[in-house]
């Protein structure tokens, strides 16, 4: 049996904020493998939220909410849950004092509305509040059931959550198990096309258990495996991951928070090759991304951002005659921009990067969202069209990890020759 969120705010059904709790909460719980059925958001209305418990109580196994549990007049989950449990609120005199130490720590007076937020549902488990002041609890419902409140303030809750909450929770839900979690990082493959290779294996069975999560232009596969120990959830992963592999073969970057952009440093490094860009539709974003990753001057020389036709003709020394023939955006242009930047920055490596990045400048020959990609080593050159769906930031975004992805996949490809290879 899994449990239901609720956050709890007006301000989230007016559009006013953007709940960001509710999927950080879902994610921990994921992580210690606790299964998240429903999320709900309900307005500061003591009758409604009531209502919500409840009904989220007949399916569920819990209920955690974040928020309205503050001193206010519009803060009113306690009083929800207490009328949704039939539960009393009372005084928990710990809470009082913690709080009364912290208001004469600040050389604040403390308002009986303040000590109102020691009002408890009777029998609670109080979780303390180390970054504010109002606790949070979790109360009984029948059926062996429970009822956690978080604090609205997302540092407060987070604290509360992790800290107090999480392992609480692990107890209740089945002890001891552990939750190990692969994450196998993809590039090249649309999510659809992943899915079609591997999906079936998403279905086989729930432990280990496997997820996409598609980001702009690549895609992770994430396995998650549950049993009593880390090293035994780890041997449950070993067999799958190394299927996914096989099924995913030649696109497979990383594993973990790896990024492409620190993978193809790496190469890099182990070849003794340098890398350039020149960009024109990706504006920067590709030496963005090198640069973000720390010792990159080892490897990452420079950028070249030639976004109108002259500077591609002035700072690269792109022939006019290239881009009066076939375009700016084109295969040609893309090649010798990827050629200009090699040689000017001296680099090993260049990838080039040109495309309509939209909304208007769109042609049913060259319509929005084509990226033309050229790369140039000492091995040999490679270009790429892709046809980018989305607006603009999609395509500058997609584009520019497309631009790595290609990048990565020709050092993968080349071994680096024996002059440029230390031995
Ligand atoms: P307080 O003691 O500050 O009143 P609270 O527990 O009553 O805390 P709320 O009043 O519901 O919490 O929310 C306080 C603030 O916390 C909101 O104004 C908002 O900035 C933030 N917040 C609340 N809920 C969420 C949420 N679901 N996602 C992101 N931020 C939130
Ligand atoms: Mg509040």
């Amino acid at each position: 049996m899994g449990v239901e969120i609720i956050a709890v705010g007006t301000e989230l059904l007016l559009g006013q904020l953007v709940d960001t709790n509710t999927p950080f909460i879902a994610q921990h719980l994921a992580d210690v493998g606790i299964d998240v059925h429903a999320t709900h958001a309900v307005g500061d209305n003591r009758e409604r939220i009531a209502a919500a418990v409840s009904q989220a109580l007949e399916r569920a196994a819990g209920v955690i909410t974040t928020g309205g549990l503050g001193p206010t007049v519009d803060d009113l989950t306690k009083e929800a849950v207490s009328d949704a449990l039939g539960l009393d609120l009372e005084r928990h005199q710990p809470s009082v004092e913690r709080m009364e130490a912290i208001f004469a720590k600040f050389g604040r007076p403390m308002r009986e509305n303040n000590r109102k937020q020691a009002d408890l549902p009777r029998g609670s488990i109080v979780l303390e509040n180390a970054n504010g002041t109002a606790p949070g609890f979790v109360a009984d419902a029948p059926g062996g059931k429970f009822v956690a409140c978080l604090p609205g303030v997302p540092r407060e809750m987070r604290a509360m959550l992790v800290d107090r909450l999480i392992p609480q929770l692990r107890e209740r839900f089945g002890g001891d198990g552990r939750i190990v979690t692969r994450v196998i990082r993809v590039t090249g493959l649309g999510e659809s096309e992943i899915d079609h290779r591997v999906g079936e294996l998403l279905r086989v069975g729930e432990n280990p258990k496997l997820a996409l999560l598609a980001h702009d232009g690549t895609c992770d596969v994430k396995i998650m495996a549950k049993a009593k120990s880390d090293a035994a959830a780890a041997a449950m992963i070993g067999p799958i991951e190394e299927e996914v592999r096989r099924r995913l073969a030649g696109h497979v970057y990383g594993t973990g928070d790896e990024s492409l952009a620190e993978v193809i440093l790496k190469l890099l490094r182990e070849r003794g090759w340098t890398l350039a860009t020149a960009e024109s539709c990706t504006g920067g974003r590709i030496a963005a991304a090198m640069t973000a990753i720390p010792g990159a001057s080892q490897s990452f020389v420079g950028s070249i951002v030639a976004y109108a036709d002259a500077s591609k003709i002035a700072l690269l020394g792109v022939d006019d005659e290239i881009i009066a023939r076939h375009g700016a955006v084109s295969e040609e242009t893309a090649m010798a921009m990827a050629r200009g930047a090699r040689d000017l920055l001296n680099a090993t490596v260049a990838i080039a990067t040109t495309g309509v990045a939209g909304p208007t400048g769109g042609s049913t020959e060259k319509p929005v969202g084509l990226v033309w990609l050229a790369a140039q080593s000492p091995e040999g050159s490679g270009s790429l069209a892709m046809s980018i769906p989305g607006d603009r930031g999609a395509v500058q975004a997609r584009g520019t990890q497309a631009a790595l992805g290609f990048v990565w996949s020709l050092l993968r490809n080349q071994r680096g020759g024996e002059a440029a290879r230390p031995s």
